[in-house]
């Protein structure tokens, strides 16, 4: 026998089970942000290397150790996307959407070379928005709403929000140096990826995961102490905002974010439930980015999340996973017959998932079918409802005896009935999508 092959390493396959759980949260995650008048933008994969490496930073674990780079056969230089937000600014810049304010969604799968585990895998998946050309507290407040809104469709309680704010530009600097000092004062407890950043990227070490260095980090000055009037007075917008529309926060003068390009605003929703990768969504405010890519001065606000982690979190026992209903057809006349009455049904209930049997069998074996395809209810088809004009329908799940319908009523059925109704109202927006 051939060799099996296998995936990579820390990348996997959604299978058919699972498939309506990442359904479910797409679903949602584009309602929610299309409820916000946010527009899809589909990018490349595949990017020139250079573009992660101004964006992200050359010195970062991204850019560092983490992506996905190769030279093609043309001898370009091009990375794996390891997220979403430089190939965003990228394209709002190439293709001039930047002349006025823009809201953008994205999803799709991001690439790092990371140590695989729960929670961190080498293919993994995010959903993020980037607006560009507004500057207020307002659109950061307008982007963190989105995020709880989204969680409460999705029922996930037990997410803390975290915001600290970086400043501008000079104000980091002033803190950069007060941080350096007191890492100097600390240098022999460091370790090596974090001395090396002293001089770098010293801010970066405080989103060190190492844990002996946390007392250091906890010893370290407050960022928030060196913030001037303006990126004062922006933060205290926002953190009243966030009180008026009851979002719950805890201000952490700690907080960094991985990637260098972030000002002002950061934010992460963080659980426990989770262990080391607590974090599903970060984002924060990046105005400098734009100009840094060859683009006009644009300020910028964006979060990203991690579609595993929030998976992880999903009590995915609500979500259905079967069909409406699936239809079984005995006998020859019948069998012949089913195939149009199946497609009469469609027509007739948009967005009806039915299954229709192939391939015969008996009445025993196509029902065992039915209950195994999760459907709800079956629709049988035998030579006396092919000449009353009628279907059986009977409930796969719970009491319920075996009815005969008329098309028009089992229409009706189907597009008002208890299960499907409700299923109806619950996912309305995935149906259409
Ligand atoms: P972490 O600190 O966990 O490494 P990060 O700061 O590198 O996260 P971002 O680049 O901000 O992460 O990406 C946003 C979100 O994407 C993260 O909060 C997380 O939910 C998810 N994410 C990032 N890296 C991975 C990964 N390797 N596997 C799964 N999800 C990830
Ligand atoms: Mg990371």
């Amino acid at each position: 026998m051939a060799e099996r092959l296998q995936a990579i390493r820390g990348m996997h396959d959604v299978l058919p089970e699972r498939a309506p759980f990442w359904q479910h949260l797409e679903d949602h995650a584009r309602a929610v942000v299309e409820g916000y008048g946010y527009r899809e933008m589909r990018t490349p994969l595949l990017e020139p290397v250079e573009l992660f490496k101004r964006s992200i930073g050359e010195v970062t674990d991204i850019v560092e150790k983490e992506m996905y780079a190769f030279e093609d056969r043309g001898g370009d230089r091009l990375a794996l996307r390891p997220e979403g937000t430089a190939s965003c600014v990228r394209a709002a810049i190439e293709h001039g959407l930047l002349d006025q304010p823009q809201r953008i969604w994205y999803r799709g799968p991001m690439f790092r070379r990371e140590r695989p585990q729960r929670g961190r895998y080498r293919q993994f998946h995010q959903i993020g928005v980037e607006v560009f050309g507004l500057t207020g507290p307002d659109i950061d407040l307008e982007v963190i709403a989105m995020t709880r809104r989204l969680w409460q469709a999705l029922g996930l309680t037990g997410l803390r929000l975290e915001l600290n704010s970086l400043g501008d530009a000079d104000e980091r600097a002033r803190y950069r140096s007060a941080l350096v000092a007191h890492l100097r004062a600390h240098e022999a407890q460091l370790d090596a990826d974090s001395r090396r950043r002293l001089d770098t990227n010293p801010l970066r070490v405080l989103d060190s995961k190492n844990p002996d260095l946390a007392e250091i980090i906890a010893a370290a000055p407050s960022l928030l102490d060196y913030l001037g009037e303006a990126s004062r007075a922006h933060f205290e917008q926002l953190c009243a905002g966030l009180d008026a529309a009851g979002i719950g926060y805890s201000v952490n003068p700690r907080l960094v974010r991985g990637l260098d390009y972030y000002n002002r605003t950061v934010f992460e929703w963080i659980t426990d439930a989770l262990g080391a990768q607590g974090t599903v969504c970060a984002g924060g405010r990046y105005d400098g980015l734009v100009a840094q890519l060859g683009g006009r001065d644009t300020p910028a606000v964006g979060f990203a999340l991690g579609v595993e982690r929030l998976l992880d979190l999903i009590d995915t026992s609500t979500v259905e996973t079967g069909p409406d209903a699936y239809l079984v057809a005995l006998g020859d006349a019948a069998a012949a017959a089913a195939p149009a009455i199946a497609e009469r049904l469609r027509d007739a209930v948009p967005g009806l998932k039915l299954v229709t049997h192939c391939g015969g069998g008996s009445f025993k074996s196509q029902f065992k079918k039915a209950d195994k395809s999760g459907a709800r209810l079956a629709l049988i088809l035998g030579d006396e409802e092919l000449a009353g004009g009628t279907l059986g329908c009977k409930p796969l799940r719970g009491q319920g005896e075996q009815r005969a319908l008329s098309f028009d009523e089992l229409v009706t059925t189907l597009r008002d009935g208890p299960n499907i109704g409700v299923l109806r109202t619950d996912t309305a927006s995935g149906r259409s999508g």
